[in-house]
């Protein structure tokens, strides 16, 4: 991390603020305060267990909070130069930036001054804190905060994570069904509505079975993973690929109409006849079949039906013998 400090600014702690951050893995304060006084005396209080970077003004913390990302708390004085306590508060709660608008602000008001505190939770202050500052005070209410504040990001990062899970294949890292059928009807309700083109692609694995039969489970799974590959590979960035069902893929292809559909099926077809599927000292060859469906012009007004009709076709694809793509519902592979 570069530490990046304003003129006017400096790091509270004894030692210059390069080495502070740099060596230092205390969680970063940020104390706002004209008074060298009061910036001294929280230094004497915090330093141990944090480490303290000073601004002078607002403007200039704002601008410390916008260079430095790892600040996980301010403590502000209201009546300051150039911008006060106050107008920080709102820059921060305004802030895009999800860190800076969660940031814990804790706000130093004097004791009569009930006008400040009552303004200050109104512009979003998580606590404050009176003048002259009591030691074990000023402690207990920094550590409180900042706890919370980590539980709260620790919460935010499971979050994510388990929707990320939710919505992924575990064993390919493509999208599952379920995210298909959710990416699948905003897409549709988008190409309705604009009039745009949106197809998918249906492709299932011929003969899975046998790879799974003669080389076991877990080659089968391998299989399955070189297909995701071969799909990921060609499939562009606004395509949505999944694994639907055990060895069956879907493309879901925004602004694509049945040609180019039919055009990307059939390279797809290939690309897997051609990729060799080596299991020891054997190329095992693998083919897939493959049915198509377009939006507008397929019967079709739900993505389910759309993929209904794609699978129709997957399965006259099987029919007429497998290693094959099949666009329309007389078991065509081209248009032509
Ligand atoms: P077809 O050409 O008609 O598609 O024949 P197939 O053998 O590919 O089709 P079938 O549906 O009979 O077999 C699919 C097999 O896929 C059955 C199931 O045991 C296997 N399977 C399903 N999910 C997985 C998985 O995650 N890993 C592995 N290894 N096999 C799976
Ligand atoms: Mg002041
Ligand atoms: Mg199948
Ligand atoms: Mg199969």
């Amino acid at each position: 991390m570069t530490p990046i400090t304003p003129a006017g600014s400096t790091a509270l702690n004894a030692v210059k603020p390069e080495q502070s951050i740099k060596l230092n893995p205390l969680p970063l304060i940020l104390v706002v305060e004209d008074s060298q006084t009061t910036a001294a005396l929280l230094s004497k209080y915090l330093s141990g267990t944090y480490c303290l970077l000073h601004a002078k003004d607002g403007q200039l913390a704002w601008e410390m909070l916008e260079q430095n990302h790892n600040i996980a708390l301010v403590i502000t004085d209201i009546h300051m130069p150039n911008m006060s306590g106050h107008q920080l508060l709102v820059k921060i709660r305004k802030s895009e930036d999800a860190q800076h608008k969660n940031m814990p602000v804790i706000v130093m008001t004097t004791a009569e001054d009930n006008v400040d505190r009552n303004l200050s939770f109104l512009n979003g202050a998580n606590d404050f804190i009176t003048k002259p500052i009591d030691e074990m005070e000023m402690v207990s209410r920094v550590n409180v905060h900042y706890r919370l504040a980590q539980t709260i990001r620790e919460l935010e990062t499971s979050r994510k994570a388990l929707a990320e899970q939710a919505t992924t294949d575990s064993l390919t890292k493509l999208k599952n069904r379920r995210a298909f059928f959710d990416v699948g009807t905003k897409a549709l309700a988008t190409a309705r509505r604009y009039v745009s083109d949106l197809s998918v692609i249906l492709l299932d694995i011929d003969f899975f079975k046998k790879i799974n039969d003669t080389y076991g489970h877990s080659v089968g799974d391998d299989a399955i993973v070189l297909v995701a590959d071969v799909l990921t590979q060609l499939a562009r960035t606004e395509d949505t690929v999944a694994r639907i069902g055990g060895e069956e893929f879907a493309i879901l292809l925004p602004g694509t109409n049945r040609l180019g559909t039919a055009v990307l099926a059939e390279r797809v077809r290939s690309a897997i006849e051609r990729e060799q599927f080596i299991v020891g000292d054997k190329i095992h060859p693998m083919t897939a079949s493959i049915g198509i469906a377009s939006f507008g012009v397929d019967p079709a007004e739900t993505i389910d039906q759309l993929l209904g009709v794609a699978d129709n076709r997957l399965y006259l694809a099987k029919n007429a013998g497998r290693n094959r793509i099949c666009v329309n519902d007389e078991g065509k592979a081209t248009f032509a």
